[in-house]
């Protein structure tokens, strides 16, 4: 999607700091980490929030988690937890609307979030 920071990294027209990528997903480290280890993965196709993913882009959600695991394995935080978020719409605190799943994960998550 035109002006969709995000596609621009699928498209290679901005650089990011790539950790993981196949055929339907791109994952990437924060530009403003949040915690020690703070990763992006994201849909390769523009979906503006998870509410818009249909039920013919399952696909999707099934790469992302195999992503997940594949990053968390490989950074070390599968055994020791991590946290998977979704921010979504304004309340949800979303600022690039473009999908996006947040790993986060490197220390101990406090709950509630803020
Ligand atoms: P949201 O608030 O929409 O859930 O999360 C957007 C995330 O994208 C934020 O954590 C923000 O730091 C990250 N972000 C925004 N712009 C860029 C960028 O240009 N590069 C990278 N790597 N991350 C970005
Ligand atoms: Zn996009």
């Amino acid at each position: 999607m035109e002006d969709c920071i995000f596609c621009k990294m699928v498209a290679g027209e901005i650089p990011c700091n790539k950790v993981y990528e196949d055929e339907l997903v791109l994952a990437f480290y924060d530009i403003n980490p949040a915690a020690p280890l703070h990763i992006l993965v994201i849909p390769k196709k523009h979906f503006e929030n998870i509410l818009a993913l249909g039920d013919e882009d399952m696909k999707y959600f099934a790469a992302v988690k195999r992503a997940v695991e594949q990053i968390t394995k490989e950074k070390g935080v599968d055994k020791e937890g991590f946290r998977l978020v979704v921010n979504t719409g304004d309340n949800g605190g979303q600022t690039v609307h473009h999908l996006h799943f947040h790993i986060l994960g490197g220390r101990f998550m406090q709950w509630p979030p803020g």
